[in-house]
């Protein structure tokens, strides 16, 4: 966990959740008594579903190079613009460049893979549309490293290689798109190279998209690709704008990381818009615990990070590529910087009253993407090497009982080594309570549903631990 004093929001919210200090054994900090906001606070310390790196992902979390991610970062600016409607067949300016570089950068990293990780452009013509005046080709690099015992079960890191100016449709002045996003290019491809040594249970993509600022196309075409083959994609995370810990005030927040996470589902069914009301689930949404997962993983000493997680799709006026997934019922999130700022996002490149206004690689802290690209490695590893998240959970209702009886279906993983029960109080953020219920597809706690909370998820033989899936009614 970092020293840094954060905002007060996470602490002020989280402040009430008493329990889950006393339930994960941590002793309480002495109080400060001139600065209370620099205390560590209970959102300081880690849930009761925690779970501590081991050797080998943090040997993996060292390997993260903010050298090479700052020579990625300059590389994908130096194109001058990545705009989708640039040129797709000049060598040095343009997205074609920018698309040919990428995909090589990536067959280079996959070399180190033995066949494992194989990398591809997928690619299609959009047709005219919203902020796409005329037939594009729209085209996503994919290195895809195939998982050895669940390769249809997948895990999705992307950034957006595509750029713009001012003007959303101006493609061909400078847009350089060092923060928006080529940092989160690349995080993809650090995570690409790192990740081609290691053989993981699961597959685990990294994604370089275009066509963002138009409108999310390139996202919208790979999650239709993944439907269509019927790949389980059980977490996606897109990294756009986590180049730079400075806010436009000059306040420097450079050990977080925010994490956007909807409720209320975006492809929820009326029957099971339905559901949610009669149980209280809009805080338990796929979205939802897989942000728990990743404050579980990846907020440690580890990455260096905090992850604070914000209760809400993306932010105010704006969308992302996580938002294509989430309409395909595929479990996604949204990281960014803790504060934008947005002289330095969405402009032309120019000197205005003595202020350096663009997107340019000067205004991006390299040791923060590599803090970035930690934390999504920690999260993609982890999902990847534990067991999938399980399936037919079930919270028992065919009667009038004062105890709580789960049910799920058994995982078909080699190294499943059994389940977890999880509780917390309705008002509680984060789960509080872990129950080791051993190799079993059924449970009674001797508690009420009507007054908690209660999820389930799977330990492997190596003790990782899947995200949490929570119940529905069950006759
Ligand atoms: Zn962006």
């Amino acid at each position: 966990m970092s020293p840094q004093p954060r905002g007060t929001n996470r602490r002020t919210v989280l402040a009430a959740g008493a329990a889950a200090t006393a339930a994960a054994g941590v002793a309480a900090a002495p109080a400060a008594a001139a600065d209370p906001a620099a205390a560590p606070g209970p959102a300081d310390r880690p849930p009761a579903t925690a779970q501590r790196p081991g050797r080998e992902l943090r040997a993996l979390l060292a390997e993260v190079d903010p050298d090479r991610i700052e020579a990625d970062v300059r590389r994908l600016a130096a194109f001058g613009t990545r705009h989708t409607l640039s040129t797709q067949d000049d060598p040095d300016r343009g997205i074609g460049a920018a698309r040919d570089w990428i995909h090589r950068r990536l067959r280079h990293h996959a070399a180190a893979s033995g066949g494992r990780m194989t990398v591809e452009l997928q690619s299609y013509v959009q047709q005219p549309a919203n902020r796409i005046p005329v037939p594009t080709r729209i085209t996503n690099v994919l290195a895809t490293l195939r998982g050895d015992t669940d390769p249809d079960r997948v895990y999705v890191v992307s950034g957006h290689y595509d750029s713009r100016a001012g003007d959303v449709m101006d493609a061909t002045s400078d847009a350089p798109g060092a923060d928006d996003d080529a940092s989160g290019v690349a995080v993809a491809m650090e995570l690409a190279r790192v990740l081609a040594t290691r053989r993981t249970a699961a597959t685990i993509v990294l994604a370089a998209v275009a066509g963002e600022e138009q409108g999310l196309y390139g996202a919208a075409h790979m999650a239709e690709q993944f439907r269509a083959r019927g790949a389980r994609v059980q977490g996606m995370f897109t990294n756009d704008i986590v180049g730079s810990s400075t806010a436009d005030d000059g306040t420097r927040d450079p050990r977080t990381v925010r994490l956007f996470a909807e409720g209320v589902p975006t492809a929820e069914t009326p029957d099971e818009a339905n559901t949610r009301r009669s149980v209280g689930g809009e805080n338990d949404s796929p979205a939802r615990q897989l942000a728990r997962f990743v404050r579980d993983v990846a907020d440690n000493d580890a990455t260096g990070m905090d992850v604070r997680v914000i209760y809400r799709r993306d932010r105010y006026l704006r969308g992302g590529d996580h938002i294509p997934f989430l309409e395909r019922r595929f479990p996604a999130a949204r990281f960014t910087e803790p504060a934008e700022d947005y002289a330095h996002q969405h402009q032309d490149v120019r000197v205005e009253d003595g202020k350096q206004y663009g997107d340019l690689p000067e205004f991006c802290d390299f040791g923060y993407i590599a803090r970035v690209a930690r934390v999504n490695l920690a999260a993609v590893w982890t999902l990847a090497q534990a067991p999938g998240t399980p399936t037919g959970v079930g919270i028992v209702t065919s009667a009038l009982t004062n105890d709580t009886e789960l049910v799920w279906d058994r995982g078909t993983e080699p190294d499943l080594a059994g389940y977890e029960v999880v509780r917390r109080e309705t008002t509680a953020a984060e789960w509080t309570h872990v129950e080791a219920v051993g190799d079993a597809t059924r449970h009674t706690v001797r508690a009420s549903k009507d007054n908690l909370f209660f999820g389930v998820r799977a330990v492997n033989r190596a003790g990782h631990r899947s995200p949490v899936a929570f119940p529905v009614p069950r006759s």
